[in-house]
C-alpha cells in the first residue's frame, strides 16, 4: 500500500510548537510506513501570505530534521484549477451567489431556535437567505455550496478516522450536514477558493492517502468528503491529532510568537528538546 501524507502550513506567521508536532507526527508516520511526506504551502490568502514566512517554514522544518519531496506545491500556483472546479460545481447546479454581509448573516441568525446549532466548522451556520434568490455571480460576496442539493449525489458517504478523539468509521448524515454544517463558502471575489475546496483538490492532485492534521479540522472533514464525492475524487484516511496547548490550556495560535520554533532555536533549544516538549 502506498502511504502519502502531507503538512500544509499557511505562510502567514511563524511556525509554533503545534505546527512542529503536526509536521513531525506526519513525517514520522510516513517514515514508519515506508511512505512519502509532502510539504505544501497553503498560501490561498494572498493578502496575508509572505515570502519571508514561507522561507522560515523551510528553515524551521529542515532544522527539525525533516525532509520532503520537491517541488513543493503552492496553492497560489493553482488558482485556475480551483476556478475550473468551481465552475463545474456551478454547472451541476450546486452553488449560488450570496450577497450577504457578515452583519446580514448575524441579523438573520438573531432569533435562535432552541436546540438548533448556530455554529459549524466555518463559524456561524449560514441561514440560507440567498439560496433561492438567483443573484448574479457578478454581485456575489461569496459563492456557497447548496449543501442539501450537494448531498443528494454525494451521499451515502463515510470516512475512516484514526485520531484519539473520534476513532472509527463516520457515516455522513444528510440532516446533520444541512443543520450542523450548512451552505459553506467555496470562493470569494478576492480568494480563488475557500479552504475546503482548495485542500480537497490539492490532496487529490498530490495523491495524498492519509491526512494527519489538528483536531480543530475534524468538523470540516465531512465537507471535504462531500466535495470529494461530487468531484469523483478518492477519500483519504484521516487522523486528527491532539492540539498543543499553553500552560493555561489554550490552544496555540499564530500570534503565540513566544512559542515560535524560531524563538526556541534562538534560545538554544535542540530539535530533541522540541520533540520532548510536544510529547514525541
Ligand atoms: N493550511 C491549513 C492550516 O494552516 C491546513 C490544511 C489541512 O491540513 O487540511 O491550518
Ligand atoms: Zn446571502
Amino acid at each position: 500500500m502506498t502511504f502519502i501524507t502531507r503538512f500544509a502550513p499557511s505562510p502567514t506567521g511563524p511556525l509554533h510548537l503545534g505546527h512542529a508536532y503536526s509536521a513531525m507526527l506526519a513525517h514520522d508516520r510516513a517514515q514508519a510506513e515506508g511512505g512519502t511526506f509532502l510539504l505544501r504551502i497553503d498560501d490561498l490568502d494572498q493578502s496575508r501570505a509572505r515570502d519571508h514566512w514561507e522561507a522560515q517554514i523551510y528553515d524551521d522544518l529542515a532544522w527539525l530534521g525533516l525532509t520532503w519531496e520537491t517541488p513543493v506545491r503552492r496553492q497560489s500556483d493553482h488558482f485556475a484549477d480551483y476556478d475550473a472546479t468551481l465552475r463545474k460545481l456551478s454547472e451541476m447546479g450546486l452553488t449560488y451567489a450570496c450577497t450577504c454581509t457578515r452583519r446580514d448573516i448575524e441579523a438573520a441568525a438573531n432569533a435562535p431556535q432552541e436546540g438548533v446549532p448556530q455554529f459549524g466548522p466555518d463559524g456561524r451556520i449560514y441561514p440560507g437567505t440567498c439560496r433561492d434568490a438567483g443573484h448574479p455571480y457578478s454581485d456575489a460576496k461569496c459563492i456557497r455550496l447548496n449543501m442539501r442539493a450537494a448531498c443528494e449525489p454525494a451521499l451515502p458517504a463515510h470516512f475512516e478516522e484514526s485520531g484519539p478523539d473520534h476513532s472509527g468509521t463516520h457515516a455522513l448524515d444528510l440532516d446533520a450536514m444541512v443543520s450542523t454544517v450548512g451552505d459553506v463558502v467555496l470562493a470569494r471575489p478576492n480568494m480563488a477558493a475557500s479552504y475546503h475546496l482548495s485542500v480537497v483538490l490539492d490532496d487529490a492532485a498530490t495523491g495524498v492517502t492519509d491526512i494527519i492534521r489538528g483536531a480543530d479540522l475534524f468538523e470540516a472533514t465531512a465537507v471535504h468528503v462531500v466535495l470529494q464525492n461530487l468531484l469523483g475524487l478518492p477519500t483519504p484516511s484521516y487522523h486528527h491529532h491532539k492540539l498543543i496547548r499553553d500552560e493555561k490550556g489554550k490552544r496555540l495560535a499564530k500570534r503565540d510568537d513566544a512559542r515560535a520554533i524560531a524563538k526556541y532555536r534562538e534560545e538554544g533549544a535542540t530539535p530533541a528538546d522540541i520533540r520532548a516538549m510536544v510529547g514525541l
